[in-house]
């Protein structure tokens, strides 16, 4: 008899957060003070996040314990099913184990929920009342719209203005969870007043709407503000995805060869694949591949440079050693909308440098040819996001029919996209577009990097 879903019993929850960052293969180059060239301190990030955030940020401990209130609200959805794709398996005809951890079942459809549960938690325990953040997709507005809810704090989102207009049922469900949402460029923050002189048509970014966020954050005592991705404690949250996989992959006695995930800030990828990576560099499984995978049409690890760089638009946020495409590149709008952004978290950017991790683009079209491979085998439409992951899986699966090797390849299905049909009938209907590699837009954005 097959077992398709390996499950973890509430009690079998991990209760500790996975740190990488004392296991690093070289120190974390720290963050800067744009003005100062001088790493940050806590002091300098205080009136941005709460203490806890901040100390988890630089944390040397390897293991954080998951406070009490936050397993709670994890149970909600948690532990998530880890699956074995078996009909795509027969589809592709190829020997290839493949198994996919499924984050899709959380009340905002993604991964996200994991971290914005604990920002929540840590945010209310210091006192704050309301917390401002930036979307794109929507997903990350929704998770914090709903932890929001969960810890009786007001909410604000700044949205990327493409993904309000394309996705207004993201906007609905942030509502829903009594969240207020603006299209970002607004004209209530400088950082958006300026982007709306330059170009009253701009399309927003993710990079634009943080700046709003920070600025609207900073401007009041009784808000702070959140970030969905690229730092370290999201990262480090987001590895409850990965250490339950890598329970639930014991529980069969096997091993992952190989891991995959989307990248956008690399949350989900962090957290999916950092317990592996864990082994990976202490030598025990030194032998795992593990690709993350980004849209061609914001190839930050693939086409970037690895060097000091804004985290926003308007240059408010301290300076993170990234792979980037310049803080000013505005992505063309694909439909993958949380995966434009113009760099990567640290840590992953630092491995892969190290060549601990591979990285790998793929466009638009043959995602969405991916995704629906998946679908009508599996079952999940997946969000376009996840699509990239799931091209890359199938083409290593078939690589794995051309060598004869029953290699097991994982990957993350970091969410669902019942929020993105609109984009699966662009494709289904042959209006899709494939935006070729915004090679003069990057270059111009990367002149304009900041020296210090
Ligand atoms: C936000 C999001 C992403 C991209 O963000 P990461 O920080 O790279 O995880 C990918 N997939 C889904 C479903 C998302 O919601």
């Amino acid at each position: 008899m097959k077992t398709i879903k390996i499950l973890l019993e509430e009690k079998e929850m991990p209760t500790q957060w996975y740190n990488i960052l004392p296991d690093l293969p070289k120190p974390l180059p720290p963050p800067i003070h744009p003005a100062t060239g001088q790493p940050v301190g806590p002091q300098d990030l205080a009136p941005i996040f709460p203490m806890e955030l901040i100390k988890q940020e630089v944390s040397s401990e390897r293991w954080i314990e998951i406070p009490e209130e936050i397993q709670d609200v994890y149970k909600l959805w948690r532990p998530t099913p880890l699956y074995r794709a078996y009909r795509l398996e027969k589809a592709l005809d190829t020997p290839a184990k493949i198994y996919y951890k499924y984050e899709g079942v959380s009340p905002a459809g993604s991964h996200k929920p994991n971290t914005a549960v604990a920002q929540a938690y840590y945010n209310k325990k210091e006192g704050v009342q309301r917390l401002t953040t930036e979307t794109g997709a929507g997903q990350w507005g929704s998770a914090l719209a709903f932890a929001c809810k969960v810890f009786d704090l007001k909410c604000t989102v700044y949205m990327v203005k493409v993904s309000y207009q394309q996705k207004p049922y993201r906007r609905i469900m942030m509502e829903s969870w009594g969240a207020e949402v603006f299209a970002s460029p607004t004209t209530q923050t400088r950082a958006g007043q300026k982007i709306l002189e330059q170009d009253p048509n701009s399309p927003g970014s993710l990079g634009i709407a943080i700046s709003e966020a920070i600025e609207d954050a900073v401007s009041r005592e009784d808000t702070k503000y959140s970030l969905g991705s690229v730092l370290n404690h999201v990262l480090l949250h987001q590895t409850i995805v990965g250490l339950e996989v890598k329970k639930q992959f014991e529980k069969i006695g096997e091993y992952p060869d190989i891991l995959i995930g989307c990248v956008g800030g690399g949350s989900n990828f962090g957290g999916f694949s950092y317990p592996f990576v864990k082994d990976k560099l202490s030598g025990e499984r030194k032998n795992t591949r593990i690709i993350a995978v980004e849209p061609t049409a914001c190839p930050s690890l693939t086409k970037g440079i690895y060097t000091y760089d804004f985290g926003d638009t308007a240059g408010t946020t301290p300076l993170l050693k990234m792979y980037t495409l310049g803080s000013n590149f505005i992505p063309p709008p694909i439909h993958a909308g949380g995966l434009r952004y113009h760099g990567d978290a640290p840590t992953l950017c630092l491995l892969v440098d190290e060549k601990v991790i591979e990285a790998r683009a793929y466009p638009q079209k043959a995602i969405f040819e991916a995704a629906l491979q998946f679908a009508r085998t599996e079952g999940i439409v997946p969000a376009p996001e996840p699509a990239h992951a799931i091209r890359c899986v199938i083409d290593e699966a078939l690589q794995c029919k051309a060598s004869g090797e029953a290699k097991v390849i994982a990957f993350n299905l970091c969410g669902h996209g019942h929020f993105d049909l609109a984009a699966y009938d662009a494709y289904l209907n042959g209006k899709l577009e494939d935006y070729s590699y915004p090679e003069e837009k990057i270059k111009e954005s990367l002149a304009k990097l900041p020296k210090f």
